[in-house]
């Protein structure tokens, strides 16, 4: 499949699963404004802008140079009965047995395409980084016998390990409950082509918790676009790891994982004002237990009333300390308050819940003002460092939901109105930013609006609330 427009990908976002009898379709598109560089950029390679980069601007599209095919790997794993707490090992063998299987083979592409991620000899260094190799596109033999008939199983999950993309939105208990039958469990499944794949060019991506692109995936297709304006020179990156995680609980995770300390902008300025203690530590304990608390958050319903209050006492104590001092500056307040999204989204799930024990409509009615105000931060707070990432878009259906029911229930529509069209606004513009200006098409944009709001809310336990 060609790309014949950057800036409308319907095309590949729409397309019914309408993929060859395989499941696959290879489709590569890499944008003349990015190139590979080895100057300036946070860690070995990386992408490099070569020019100025408009935010929305896609940045490339690829497909998986090699990958576990899902109906072969539904075949195979049903048929050996693996539980679901081994499913995620065996796939990765099943993938590692098809890059063992080019090795012996000699499917040069391919195989050059995963092995640049191993780096090799200098004097075919430039080869080997080239676009061309990372799509899997070069069929020269750029390795020499020995180094392949060298490389061995453990080599092999090694590249997976720190280069392979799973399905997006979908864990592996998911698809373990979509091919057991009896399971009606989401529909998505039956469109993932791949469920473990190698995109080597987005493997020269580098790490930033603040990062400037976001990617989707549609039939196991990756697609990159700017999330951020991006200048001539400056590298692009993406975070590891969700990047709504505060200091602390970044630095764990990407040093477990990763095996490295980010020294992003985000975490250098972040690191500072920890310094300064901007948090008092019964807060900072607080927001601690709050990931304890999100499990049981979700469902509302049997959250008992203590925990919503403590929830609630120290979300406010938070807003009224941190966010309302004086001591730090706008954009500092801006990053740290990604941080927090979870403990946001926390706070949201009770307010809206407790919605349903308010009876007057001005209860109601300051209740949802509350909400939207605190909201309205967060939006600008990931327009500033996490830009169009899912938890934004999951925060900008809330935010639009709520603000068509206050028009709904508004005697003075005037005002009302104007809150629904900045939300509308701002909605579109952050789709467009992640998938696209989709040729400018309001019908298109709807339709990825309704796929959104339908995959995020699952995930960030919003769907607990009922707007009407
Ligand atoms: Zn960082």
């Amino acid at each position: 499949m060609e790309i014949h427009d950057p800036s409308d990908l319907s095309p590949l976002y729409f397309a019914e699963n309408n993929s060859s009898k395989d499941g696959n379709v290879s489709v590569n598109y890499v944008s003349p404004s990015i190139s590979i560089g080895i100057e300036d950029v946070a860690h070995g390679r990386g992408l490099i802008a070569t020019k100025d980069i408009e935010e929305g601007e896609l940045l490339f599209v690829t497909s998986p140079t090699i990958s576990v095919d899902h109906n072969t790997a539904k075949q195979i794993l049903t048929e050996q009965n693996v539980p679901v707490s081994k499913l995620e090992e065996a796939i990765i063998d099943l993938l590692i047995e098809n890059m063992y299987k080019c090795l012996q083979e000699d499917v040069n592409a391919i195989l050059n395409s995963f092995l640049a991620l191993m780096g090799s000899k200098s004097d075919v260094e430039k080869e080997i980084y080239s676009m061309e190799t990372l799509l899997g596109q070069n069929d020269d033999c750029l390795f020499s016998r020995n180094e392949v008939e060298g490389i061995s199983k453990s080599h092999l999950k090694n590249i997976i390990l720190k280069n392979a993309f799973g399905p997006d939105f979908l864990n592996y208990e998911k698809i373990a409950k979509h091919w057991d039958e009896r399971e009606e469990e989401s529909d998505q499944c039956q469109f993932v082509p791949n469920l473990l794949g190698i995109f080597p060019l987005a493997a020269m991506l580098n790490h930033s918790c603040s990062g400037n692109a976001v990617r989707t995936f549609s039939n196991g297709i990756m697609i990159v676009h700017a999330s951020k304006t991006i200048t001539a020179n400056e590298e692009i990156l993406w975070s590891y790891i969700p990047s709504t995680k505060e200091f602390m609980g970044r630095r764990r995770t990407l040093k477990k994982l990763h095996k490295f300390v980010c020294m992003c902008n985000k975490c250098s300025i972040e690191s500072k004002q920890l310094k300064r203690d901007i948090l008092p530590l019964t807060l900072r304990n607080s927001i601690d237990e709050s990931s304890a608390w999100n499990t049981r958050l979700l469902d509302v319903e049997n959250c008992d009333e203590d925990t919503k209050r403590m929830l609630c006492t120290t979300f406010l104590s938070m807003e009224e300390t941190v966010f309302a001092s004086a001591s730090l500056s706008t954009d500092v307040k801006h990053m740290l308050r990604t941080d927090f999204t979870n403990f946001h989204f926390n706070f949201f799930n009770c307010m809206l819940s407790s919605l349903g024990q308010c009876s007057h409509p001005v209860q109601i009615r300051n209740v949802q003002d509350m909400i939207l105000k605190v909201a309205t931060h967060l939006h600008f707070s990931f327009v500033f460092s996490n830009n169009a990432s899912t938890e934004h878009l999951s925060l900008l259906h809330l935010c639009y939901d709520l603000a068509n029911s206050i028009h709904r229930n508004n005697e003075d529509k005037s005002n009302s109105i104007t809150k629904v069209r900045f939300w509308t606004e701002q909605m579109k513009r952050t789709h467009q930013i992640r998938y696209g200006k989709m040729g400018d098409d309001v019908e298109k944009i709807r339709r990825l609006l309704v796929h959104t709001k339908s995959v995020l809310r699952q995930r960030d336990g919003m769907a607990a609330f009922n707007f009407l």
